[in-house]
């Protein structure tokens, strides 16, 4: 199987947010253009060993995420143009941030075969932006918004709920303020604490920064409400497009694609046929054995050390079986019957009920008007009636405990 997507990873920003443990460093502006250089000229060497291995020649998707890449500005340009010379995306997205996109710098990416801007916009509440770090304010937002669109790309906005001193009225507020923009394309993260955040040391000291998980529930069943009635679908726990503009990139991780990772922190997985192939280009990582899947992690800027992790048949059948409950069309009955090839029918459909039991997936047939009677995880998993098992509303906002279901038949 081909690789077919391509993730690229630029660990700058022009300041670290408060709540963020993303690989992106921070400098001083006069130290900043000089780093940028150097890790581009390394980006550029990898990319072209890649190119020449023959690893991009199927590549349909392609990421460039951060860290903020708008921060590099010509130098992203630069890197978009020469990953166009080694393959012919379709789907071409850039990660940016409102305080470091211009005009200029979105036609220069449209000219490079750029189709998609992802911002990183949060909130469109002053006062929120500031308490998580954020160094751009609602109508730099907004206007960055529309800067992409009049330039022809596609645009995906990231928000978050769960932010200190946020209500439910300032999420509406922020919710209605993006739908009149009109993007594309619409994420919705619950804010989390992470171990060692500036964040997570302010709410050790004052618990009120601590985010109320029923309010984050109530935000994302708003932020369905009201992205769903204005024509954006949610198909996956996160994510909301309007017809025809769900992001490819990101649907390859969540149905098993394999994927190459190019950058310091960027990850890459492939199959065991693509790895034997490629085995090359990842210095000091050992031989696969049997292993069926491997994961690599690229841990410095010039791409000689890497963490890697071999998955067995069985740990890639669960994998997959867990990404796939990210999907609000959940698991289908093809992927389930491949999973019974490794994992004892028994022990999957057993995992199927006890979904079912707490509520978190439902049994929704694929072939209508063919079957008779309930329908039974013993039927589906051996392949003698035809449904997909897919998320609830519960398991939709309780996604992590479905997703460990399936993971530990792994
Ligand atoms: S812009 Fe994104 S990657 Fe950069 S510090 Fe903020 S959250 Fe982290």
């Amino acid at each position: 199987m081909a690789v077919t997507a391509l993730y690229v990873h630029v660990p700058f920003c022009a300041q670290k947010c408060r709540y963020c443990d993303f690989d992106s460093r921070s400098f001083a502006p006069c130290d900043l253009s000089a780093a940028l250089d150097v890790y581009f000229e390394q980006l550029f060497a990898r990319l072209d060993a890649f190119g020449k291995a023959g690893a991009l020649d199927q590549i349909r998707t392609v990421y460039i995420g951060g860290g903020t890449p708008s921060l590099a500005g010509k130098r992203l340009v630069e890197l978009a143009r020469r990953i166009r010379a080694w393959c012919a995306p379709v789907e071409f997205t850039c990660e940016a941030n409102p305080e470091s996109l211009s005009a200029e710098l979105a036609a220069a990416l449209v000219k490079v075969g750029v189709t998609r801007v992802s911002l990183g916009v949060q909130t469109l509440d002053n006062t929120e932006l500031t308490a998580i770090g954020r160094i751009h304010d609602a109508d730099r937002a907004l206007a960055a918004i529309a800067m992409v669109k009049n330039a022809g790309l596609d645009v995906s906005c990231d928000l978050m709920c769960g932010l200190p001193g946020q209500t439910a009225v300032s999420w509406k507020r922020t919710l209605d303020g993006v739908l009149a923009a009109a993007p594309h394309h619409v994420s919705v993260y619950p804010l989390t604490l992470e171990e060692g955040t500036p964040l997570y040391r302010m709410a050790c000291r004052d618990e009120s920064l601590e985010p109320d998980e029923d309010f984050q529930a109530s935000c994302m069943d708003v932020a369905r409400e009201l992205l769903g009635a204005a024509g954006y679908h949610p198909y996956e726990v996160a994510s909301y497009a309007l017809d025809g503009h769900e992001c490819a990139h990101n649907i390859a991780y969540w149905t098993g694609r394999g994927y190459l990772g190019l950058g310091r922190s960027a990850a890459g997985m492939l199959d065991a046929e693509d790895f034997d192939r490629l085995a090359g280009l990842f210095p000091g990582v050992s031989a696969r054995g049997d292993a069926y899947r491997v994961r690599l992690v690229q841990r410095d800027d010039a791409a000689t050390t890497f963490d890697f992790e071999y998955l067995s048949q069985r740990e890639a059948a669960a994998e997959d079986l867990m990404l796939a409950c990210r999907m609000t069309r959940g698991i289908a009955s093809d992927l389930l019957i491949r999973a019974a090839c490794v994992i004892p029918t028994g022990e999957l459909a057993a995992v199927c009920d006890r979904a079912l039991e707490l509520g978190l997936a439902t049994w929704v047939p694929e072939t209508l008007g063919v079957h008779e009677g309930p329908l039974t995880s013993a039927d589906v998993v051996a392949g003698r009636v035809r449904a997909r098992l897919a998320p609830t509303h519960l398991g939709w906002l309780d996604g992590n405990v479905l997703f460990e279901l399936f993971w530990d038949l792994a």
